[in-house]
C-alpha cells in the first residue's frame, strides 16, 4: 500500500515536470485555492512564518552560519554561462534548456563550446564526470533577456567571442611575449584593500613597439634549437636589468608570423 502511494507520488512529480499544460493547470488551481479557501490560506501563511522563524533561529548559531558559508564556497565559480561565457557559482546559474526560449534566439546566442561531451579520447573515468562541465548552464541575466526574446547584451554573439590563443603564442615565456608585443601597455597596478586582488590605477598608456627592429637585431641561425640569452633593460645603457631569460628563436619566428598572417 505504501509502495503504491510512493509510486503515485513519483508519477505525479514526473507529470508536473514534463507536461507544461498540466503544470500550468496545477499552478492555477493552487493560486485559486489560496484565494478562495480561507483556512488553506491561513495554513500556508503559518507554514511560511514557521519556516522563516526557523531559519532566523538557525542563523543565530554562529557554527551553523559558518557551516552554511563553507558549504556555499566549497566549489569555486565553475559554471560557464552558455551565452555570456562568464564563470559563475552554481547558485547563480540554471540549466539551459532549449525549449525555454525562441529557437532562433537559442541558436544564435548560446554555444556548447565549454560543455564537455565525452569522446573516445576520454578515459574510462573522465575527469569531468560529475562536474559542472558536463551540463549546459545559463546565468539569470541572460536567461531573463532570452525569455523576453531578446539577445543578451553580453552574449558572445555580439562580437565578444575571444579566439583561442594559437599554439605558437601559448608556449612563449615572459620575455618572448614582451619582444613580440605590438603594443606594450604601461599601467599602475596596486593591491586592492580586500580579496587579495590587484587593480589598475589611472590611465593605461600603450606604447607601440617596432617589431622590425627586434627581428633584425636578433641573430638568425640555421639551427632551429638555438637559444639566445636576452636581458630586458629599462634603458640600454643601464647596468641592471628587469628580466633575463632565454629566448627560443624558432617559435619566436613562428609567432611573429601569426601576427603578420
Ligand atoms: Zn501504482
Ligand atoms: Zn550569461
Ligand atoms: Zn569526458
Amino acid at each position: 500500500m505504501k509502495m503504491h502511494k510512493e509510486h503515485l507520488k513519483q508519477a505525479s512529480v514526473q507529470k508536473y515536470k514534463e507536461d507544461a499544460k498540466h503544470k500550468e493547470h496545477v499552478k492555477q488551481a493552487s493560486i485559486q485555492k489560496y484565494a478562495d479557501d480561507d483556512s488553506h490560506r491561513c495554513k500556508v501563511k503559518q507554514q511560511t512564518k514557521t519556516r522563516r522563524e526557523n531559519l532566523k533561529e538557525e542563523n543565530k548559531q554562529i557554527t551553523e552560519v559558518i557551516r552554511k558559508f563553507k558549504d556555499a564556497v566549497q566549489k569555486g565559480p565553475e559554471c560557464v554561462c552558455s551565452c555570456c561565457l562568464r564563470l559563475f557559482f552554481e547558485k547563480q546559474v540554471l540549466i539551459c534548456k532549449k525549449g525555454s526560449y525562441d529557437n532562433s534566439i537559442y541558436d544564435s546566442c548560446t554555444t556548447e563550446k565549454y560543455k564537455h561531451t565525452c569522446t573516445d579520447d576520454c578515459n574510462t573515468h573522465c575527469a569531468f564526470e560529475g562536474t559542472c562541465r558536463t551540463s549546459l548552464w545559463i546565468c539569470y541575466t541572460c536567461h531573463r533577456k532570452m525569455m523576453k526574446g531578446k539577445i543578451p547584451a553580453d552574449s558572445f554573439s555580439n562580437g565578444l567571442m575571444l579566439e583561442d590563443v594559437p599554439l605558437e603564442l601559448k608556449q612563449l615565456n615572459a620575455i618572448e611575449q614582451q619582444l613580440i608585443a605590438l603594443n606594450i601597455p604601461f599601467m599602475k597596478i596596486m593591491a586592492l584593500p580586500k580579496g587579495g586582488q590587484k587593480g589598475v590605477h589611472g590611465p593605461v598608456v600603450c606604447v607601440p613597439s617596432d617589431l622590425k627592429k627586434v627581428t633584425t637585431i636578433l641573430p638568425r641561425s640555421e639551427d632551429e634549437s638555438l637559444l639566445l640569452k636576452v636581458k630586458l633593460k629599462r634603458k640600454l645603457n643601464y647596468k641592471g636589468y628587469e628580466k633575463y631569460q632565454f629566448v627560443k628563436t624558432k617559435p619566436f619566428g613562428a609567432s611573429t608570423c601569426v601576427f603578420k598572417g
